[in-house]
């Protein structure tokens, strides 16, 4: 990729994939959604290409998508080649998100790869007309929720169809015959809205009923409670098997991390790999004293296996020295707070961008010229409550969490 497409890739926003990597402060980064659940042959081969290819780290975005990174203009070349020959089918149309262990969570109302299928082959030529982060999100319903992710249009089963949220609001339902035509008049009307148009300004320029009625929903006349649990833990599928889901601290696992967990991974019997979303890996097809076996292994190898551990409610980007633009080493600063937050979340960012979480958190804590800004219920782009410098950070930031000044 040449510097003025670099240029411009950062400047619209665009999601790095595997032929358009983005560049970050440790060269270059590609991310992956791979269609199917990954062969244990496919994840010891990713482990190999990040080895080989990057920096020999790999990443599970919030949104369990894949990320390689670390790698060279070279190198990056030859990564999509390296990742067809393991055989790992990619979206071919537009790339819908759905819900971990899609048809095989006794939770999930229903099977949603056929509604997903149906939208991301219909919207397929949509792609070049829709912003480049326009999202479709479909939830199976069931408690591995998606709830937390924001989407442009988000379908959540119910019985007997769709619930369909346009930007985060509520928009109607919709019976799961006319779903699929439903999401893709909407995604249609997003397109005809210019190539840098989200939801959340359609539905403020047009209003939300308006889409609705074009979208042929009807009324919502029931908000259901959803009852969503962390993918980390053991959890009991469809056909009697187990998955184990396992947490990366920070989203990522180095290589060498990776290729030991998928020894264990076939020695106790796995059958495929799912990334999840909120940072996770759920392995499946086992039975139940496998799955606790494997949990203990995968706690030995530096996963997060309890989802009561502080460090799955803590967020933090590469940060010194891997980024180029970070004033502070985020992850040694971020294990040695996560005890102290509590119930709360916990941000550190290496700068005022936030690409590990865009949200607002309880504490944020931001590098900066000045040394590090801690911002309270907000995110790094906000005005800190304290700066404090960062000699003594990790005594002051804790300090600040017990007395609150
Ligand atoms: S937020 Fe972190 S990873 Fe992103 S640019 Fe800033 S320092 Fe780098």
């Amino acid at each position: 990729m040449s510097a003025a497409s670099d240029i411009d890739t950062l400047r619209r926003g665009a999601c790095p994939s595997l032929p358009e990597p983005m560049p970050t402060g440790d060269g270059l980064l590609a991310r992956l959604q791979p269609a199917a659940p990954l062969t244990l042959d496919q994840l010891a081969g990713l482990a190999r290409l990040a080895s080989v290819l990057g920096n020999g780290i790999l990443e599970v975005t919030a949104r369990g998508k894949l990320q390689l990174r670390g790698l060279s203009p070279e190198t990056a070349g030859q990564l999509e080649a390296g990742v067809a020959a393991l055989g790992i089918a990619l979206p071919d149309g537009f790339p819908v998100e759905i819900s971990a262990l899609a048809g095989r969570d006794p939770s999930g109302l229903v099977d949603p790869r056929p509604l997903a299928e149906g939208v991301g082959q219909g919207a397929a030529g949509l792609v070049p007309h829709l912003a480049p982060k326009a999202s479709v999100v479909i939830d199976a319903g069931g408690r591995l929720s998606l709830a937390a992710l924001k989407a442009d249009i988000a379908a959540t089963a119910i019985p007997g169809g769709w619930r369909i949220d346009l930007a985060g609001q509520p928009a109607g339902v919709v019976e799961t015959a006319r779903a699929a035509d439903a999401i893709l008049r909407l995604l249609t009307l997003l397109a005809e809205a210019g190539p840098t148009a989200r939801m959340a300004g359609l539905v403020a320029g047009k209003g939300l009923a308006t889409l609705a009625e074009t979208a042929g929903l009807s009324p919502l006349t029931t908000e259901a409670a959803r009852v969503s649990v962390d993918p980390v833990g053991i959890h009991e599928l469809i056909d009697g098997t187990h998955a184990l889901g396992i947490g990366l601290a920070f989203g990522q696992m180095r290589a060498e991390a990776l290729s030991a967990l998928v020894a264990a991974a076939r020695a106790a019997g796995v059958a495929d790999v799912e990334p999840a979303a909120g940072r996770a890996l759920l392995l499946t097809g086992l039975a139940p004293e496998a799955a606790r076996a494997l949990q203990s292994e995968a706690t030995r190898l530096g996963f997060l296996t309890d989802p009561a551990d502080p460090l799955r409610r803590v967020s933090a980007c590469a940060g010194q020295p891997a980024c180029a633009s970070a004033r502070i080493e985020t992850h040694a600063l971020a294990r040695a707070l996560a005890p102290l937050i509590g119930e709360g979340e916990l941000h550190v960012s290496g700068c005022i961008k936030g690409c590990a979480h865009p949200a607002r958190t309880r504490l944020t804590v931001v590098g900066l010229d000045a040394g590090a800004g801690l911002v309270v219920e907000g995110t790094p782009r906000d005005v800190p409550r304290r700066v404090l410098p960062l000699a003594g950070l990790r005594a002051g930031v804790a300090h600040w969490l017990e007395k609150g000044d």
